[in-house]
């Protein structure tokens, strides 16, 4: 019950008016200490409750030492418009009691426009880096009042080369009291060091618990020769499987618009969300899935964070994710508040070392699975090690290297036959694994 934290009355209230009876676990776990002034680390993926876990804590904070309103008193920042719009509205909804006012601010919308709503001085100001800092630049911004910062999706803000700007913005916010910084992957050495910049004494919260993955949610891998295997896959399970609304993740733009290329050719209504898609296009795109007019997305990474469209309950990965974070970000958002949810990830002999990596971090084995008249040649490597990557393909680059006669390719393996999935693995913090390689991302 939401009873149990000190909030404001006409917080509860609001609570109770969005009819949330029970807090999330991020929410039990965020939210005591933010009342109680002190900085967080936390991460927590999209679809956890994460953003009540911090707006509350920051309405709270506003309420309680009510002043004359003279400047921005709290700033969120957020790595994409969508995300600024979906924080807005929950802001909105939980401070519908209060007299706080909030603006937001990020590109692609009239400048002037929002200098006017800034020199109306809201008390939240929720935006993205970028045009904030253009604000800051003109002189219609001050931020030196912020009482409280929060970075949210930081690690996805640092991925989309926003640093330097987060570390003005932050560095505007001198006199700021509490920094809440949140972030969907425990992410790499760029996010400890900003963590360490900007928090002071931070409790560090992992809610990103791989188990979470396991509810609800089944996860399979089929094997494919090539790009254009791939795709008559993701065509196959488009038409055959059922679901509400399906998102097809891939590591690069020009491998989204190819799909969606196809995809609209054979008659799929179908968006393609990524870095180049301007702000029309993007709302349209998620206004039509939200309405149900279109049931299919294919998207990046960078384009899909933030999104939050109930019924999204396929999720294909036409390229393995880079991380294990970035599975648990992407799976994360099928079998939500209960409901089935099917991920199904797309393996070619170059995927393989990397899916294997993912099994090993998440401590499960996806099940195997083959689609009747579409089975290919690759099964998966012949040899496995123990850990479960290709045995041999290092002596295999050697040999190459010393220029040696190319050999034929090796017949592929019999897939190991199809195996039950075993029994889900306790509760695993992540602090107690070893990292994947974080690579970086290729371009939006
Ligand atoms: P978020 O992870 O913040 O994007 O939240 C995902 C969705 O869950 C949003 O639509 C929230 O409004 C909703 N939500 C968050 N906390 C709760 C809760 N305790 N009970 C019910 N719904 C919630």
């Amino acid at each position: 019950m939401f009873d149990q934290f000190a909030l404001h009355e006409r917080l509860l209230k609001a609570v109770a008016e969005l009819k949330f009876v029970e807090p999330t676990a991020v929410q039990v776990a965020a939210i005591p200490p933010a009342l109680e002034g002190k900085d967080l680390r936390v991460t927590a993926q999209t679809g956890s409750g994460k953003t009540a876990a911090f707006v509350l804590p920051m309405l709270n904070r506003l309420i309680g030492d009510a002043q004359p309103r003279v400047d921005v008193r709290a700033l969120i920042l957020l790595p994409t418009r969508e995300l600024a719009q979906q924080t807005l509205k929950e802001v909105e909804r939980f401070s519908q009691f209060t007299f706080i006012k909030s603006g937001l601010i990020t590109g692609g919308e009239d400048f002037k426009v929002q200098a006017a709503m800034l020199r109306k001085v809201p008390d939240v100001l929720i935006g993205t880096p970028g045009r904030l800092i253009e604000h800051l630049n003109a002189g219609t911004l001050i931020l030196k009042d912020v009482e409280i910062l929060i970075l949210d999706e930081a690690d996805r803000m640092l991925d989309m080369g926003f640093a330097e700007d987060v570390q003005r913005l932050v560095g505007e916010c001198a006199k700021r009291q509490q920094t809440l910084l949140f972030s969907a992957t425990s992410g790499g050495a760029s996010l400890r060091e900003m963590a360490a910049q900007v928090l002071r004494e931070p409790l560090h919260l992992q809610l990103n618990r791989v188990s979470e993955l396991n509810e609800g949610t089944r996860q399979q891998i089929i094997t494919a020769d090539d790009i254009a295997h791939k795709e008559k896959l993701v065509h196959w399970l488009l038409a055959n499987e059922t679901y509400q609304k399906a998102v097809v993740f891939t590591n690069t733009r020009a491998q989204a618009d190819r799909l969606y290329g196809h995809l609209v050719a054979a008659g799929t209504k179908v968006f393609v969300l990524h870095g180049e898609k301007d702000q029309k296009e993007r709302k349209l795109a998620i206004e039509r899935l939200k309405q149900g007019g279109v049931k299919v997305l294919v998207a990046t990474d960078v384009a899909a964070r933030g999104l939050d469209i109930e019924g999204m309950d396929l999720v294909i990965n036409f390229d393995m994710p880079r991380s294990g974070d970035e599975y648990v970000h992407r799976i994360g958002r099928t079998g939500r508040a209960g409901g089935e949810g099917l991920a199904i990830s797309l393996i070619c002999h170059n995927d393989w070392n990397l899916m294997s990596s993912i099994e090993r971090y998440l401590k499960q084995r996806f099940e195997r699975r083959v689609i009747k008249g579409l089975k290919g040649t690759y099964q998966g490597p012949k040899n496995l090690k123990a850990s479960g990557k290709a045995a041999g393909s290092k002596k295999k680059k050697l040999e190459k290297k010393k220029g040696s006669a190319d050999k034929k390719a090796k017949p592929a393996a019999k897939r190991p036959k199809n195996s039950p999935r075993p029994a889900p693995s306790p509760v695993v913090s992540q602090d107690g694994l070893a990292p994947l390689k974080r690579k970086k991302p290729a371009a939006e």
